[in-house]
Parts: structure tokens; sequence; C-alpha cells
């Protein structure tokens, strides 16, 4: 057993670092977050040096690695912003899916222009009716000809009103039983008469990437749209998520690690009582846990990457790294909030946003719960 990155890992998490240190101007972050504007050209650098994509093929304009080199990219793009991170690391959000069960032209059509910074992409899953449970949707797309027509909506989805293409779960078989075998991914390009996108409103982090309502209104596409099988859809959602919850994972540890970077940067320099906050011993301690509480879950985050690159998909690993990054983040950001006191409070101070984005780690790709139910039913089967 090794635990160190390879070389070249490594390497690209160096350069992730350096790219973010140099990229990430801590007042256009704050510009971005006040404006809720997406960081379009931070993003089509980071498109141009490789960092989008970089676990998609060569042809594709990715730099065949894996997802524990993706999740190192992610890790240190939101150690440096969290805000930042995160819009630049869901740009290509839900791509997996094509790349899994495309065709070779999808492929080339789609993805390609996700790593040439030409196109941001969007997944729907969630709708106001069926958010933690997707075994059943009211989003159709029933067949007529060579076509799909697709009728319902999608809300609460990350770059809605931005992306140029949807990949989206719908029902193409409203009659199966169990619901969740008559389901299918579809693309839709955003641009196709019937489809509109509004954005759904203020939401507490993340402000740099859009949420949008999506409403789907008698939209047609053609057959060839299908991704993967037909009536298959819903199981390639969840291997999807298996592979994605990975990078939400990586989205975690480097919001923790960013707010423990600056709150020990912060206890070292400021002076109470005649001494340094590093000096009091509680302050050690809550460092000390902080700390932990970060190698951990960089461990297991690192172990699932590592395991899915092997092509050994481990669902159960994949939720404990998901739910237990996710919490940390949040513990993490929220003492780091308390080590600064007032000053960790203004907007300023980045730990606020940080602690803001930490939360929807424990929310989007399933949440905390959904989490423990993979965790449990791989411990219980059926009972
Ligand atoms: C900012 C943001 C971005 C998002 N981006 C996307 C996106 O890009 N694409 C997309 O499709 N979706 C997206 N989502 C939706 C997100 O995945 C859902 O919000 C999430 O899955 C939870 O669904 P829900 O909000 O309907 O909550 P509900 O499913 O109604 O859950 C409410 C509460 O009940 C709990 N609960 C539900 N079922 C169980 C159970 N069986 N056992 C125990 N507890 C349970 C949940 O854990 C939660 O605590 C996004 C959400 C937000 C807020």
């Amino acid at each position: 057993m090794d635990f160190r990155l390879s070389n070249e890992q490594a390497a690209i998490q160096k350069a992730a670092e350096e790219f973010a240190k140099g990229e990430f101007d801590k007042d256009i972050a704050l510009e971005h977050e006040l404006a809720h504007s997406f960081p379009y050209d931070i993003w089509k650098k980071a498109c141009s040096l490789g960092f989008v994509g970089i676990h998609f093929p060569e042809e594709l304009g990715g730099q065949d690695y894996g997802v524990l080199e993706n999740a190192l990219v992610v890790e240190a793009f939101c150690r440096q912003d969290s805000g930042l991170g995160i819009a630049l690391s869901l740009a290509d959000f839900a791509s997996e899916i094509i790349l899994r069960f495309g065709t070779q032209e999808q492929k080339q059509k789609y993805l390609t222009p996700l790593t040439r910074g030409e196109a941001i992409s969007s997944g729907g899953f969630t709708e106001p009716d069926h958010g933690s449970d997707i075994t059943f949707l009211n989003t159709s797309a029933l067949k007529e000809g060579t076509e799909y027509v697709i009728n319902g909506g999608k809300t609460f989805i990350t770059n809605g009103t931005i992306s140029q293409y949807v990949i989206l779960l719908c029902q193409t078989d409203p009659e199966a039983t169990p619901t969740y075998r008559g389901q299918s991914v579809i693309i839709v390009d955003t641009d196709t008469p019937g489809f509109s996108a509004s954005d759904v409103g203020h939401k507490m982090g993340i402000k740099m990437t859009s949420t949008g309502e999506l409403v789907f209104n008698d939209v047609r596409v053609p057959e060839t749209n299908l991704v993967g099988k037909e009536n298959r859809g819903f199981y390639q959602v969840l291997e999807f998520f298996d592979e994605s919850r990975i990078e939400i994972a990586a989205q975690a540890l480097g919001i923790a690690q960013g707010a423990f970077d600056r709150a020990l940067a912060y206890t070292k320099e400021r002076t109470q009582f005649g001494k340094k906050l590093a000096q009091f011993q509680v302050t050690q301690h809550k460092l000390a846990d902080m700390l932990t509480k970060i190698e951990t879950a960089r461990l297991v985050v690192y172990k699932a990457g590592w395991k899915y690159d092997q092509g050994d998909l481990d669902a159960r690993l994949t939720s404990m790294a998901k739910m237990y990054a996710g919490r940390i983040a949040v513990e993490v950001a929220d003492e780091a909030i308390q080590l600064l006191g007032g000053y960790g409070y203004m907007l300023e101070n980045e730990v606020e946003r940080f602690y803001r984005d930490a939360k929807i780690m424990e929310i989007y790709e399933g949440t905390r719960e959904i989490q423990k139910n993979t965790i449990a039913s791989s411990i219980l089967g059926k009972l």
C-alpha cells in the first residue's frame, strides 16, 4: 500500500494550485459573488489549460486522466476559493453520463465544446415533486416517429439558465412497473423551441452558479439524442452519481482545507489578552480537530477516486466520501468563523462564504440522509 500521489498526480495538483493562486483574485471573486455571475473569463482560461474535462479522453480535448486527478484539481480550486472552485468544477456537470453511455457522435458534439470553453452543460434530474426520490418523474418524453416530445419541468438545476444543453432524466414509459424502469436520459439543446429556463431566486451559497427552473413545453428532439439505452436512464444516472459524488466530496474537501488555511493564518496574527490566538490551548485544539477531520476526509475521498479509476464501482465508499467530506466541510468552516470572531462573520473575510458554500455539499447530489441510506443498505441488504 502506498498513500503517496504519483509524481504525475502531484504535478497536476501543483499546477491546479498555482493556477488558482494566480487567477482567483479575491476582489473578482467578491464581484461575482455579489453579482451572482458565472466567472466566464476564469473558466475559459481553466479550459485552455486543460483543467476542465481533465478526465475526458484526449480526442475530446481532455487529458485522459481519471476521477482522482479531476478530484485533485477540484480540491485545489475550492481550497483557493469556494465559489469560483465550485462554478468551474460544475461547468461540465453531468457530462460523464455522455462520456460513459453516449455514442461517439454525441461525445464529439457535446463533450468537446466543454473542454474548449465553448459550452456549459447541466443535468436535469430533480423536479418540484421528486427530489431525493426520482424513481418516478412527471417530465415525460414520448416517442412520435423519430422524435421525442418532452413535456414537464425540472427545478434546482445548476447552470440551468446558462447551459447550452441539458442532460435530462425523464419518463419515456409512464406505464412501466417499477416506474424507474421507464426512464431515459435525453440531451436537450437549450435553443430548442418550447424550452425555457428562469432563475430559482436567492440562495444561501454557491452564488456564482445559476440555479434554474426548467420548463419543457412540447420540446421535440431527435431520437439520436437518447443517451445509452431507452428505459435504462435511472440506472445510468445512479452510475453517474457514483462518479459525481466523488467530485462533490472533493469540493467539500477543498472548502474545508481553505477555511482551515484562513483560520490558521488569522490565529497566528491576531492578538488578544497580550497573546496570539494560536497560543491559547483551546485554539490549538480546535486547529488540531479541524485538520484531523480534513485528513480523514482526504483519505476516504482519494480512496473512492482511486477505486473508481480501478474500474471498481463502490457506491458505499462514494457515499461515505460525500457524506463525511460534506459534513466536515460545514463543521470546519463553522469553526473557522468562530476563530475569526466578528471578522469571520463579515462578507469580505472569505470564511463566511466558505461556510455558506459548504452547506450545499450535504444537499445536492443526494442529501446526507440519502448517502446514509446507501451505506446502510449496503450493510443490511434487503430486510
Ligand atoms: C443549489 C442547488 C443546486 C442543485 N443542482 C442540481 C442539479 O444540477 N441537478 C439536479 O437534478 N438537482 C439539483 N439540485 C437538487 C438537489 O439534488 C435536491 O435538492 C436534493 O436531491 C434533495 O431533494 P429535495 O430538495 O426535493 O428534498 P427532499 O427529497 O424533499 O428531502 C427533504 C429532506 O428529507 C430527507 N429525506 C428524503 N427522503 C428520505 C429518506 N428516504 N430517508 C431519510 N430522509 C429522507 C432529505 O434528506 C432531506 O433532509 C440542486 C439543489 C440545490 C439547492
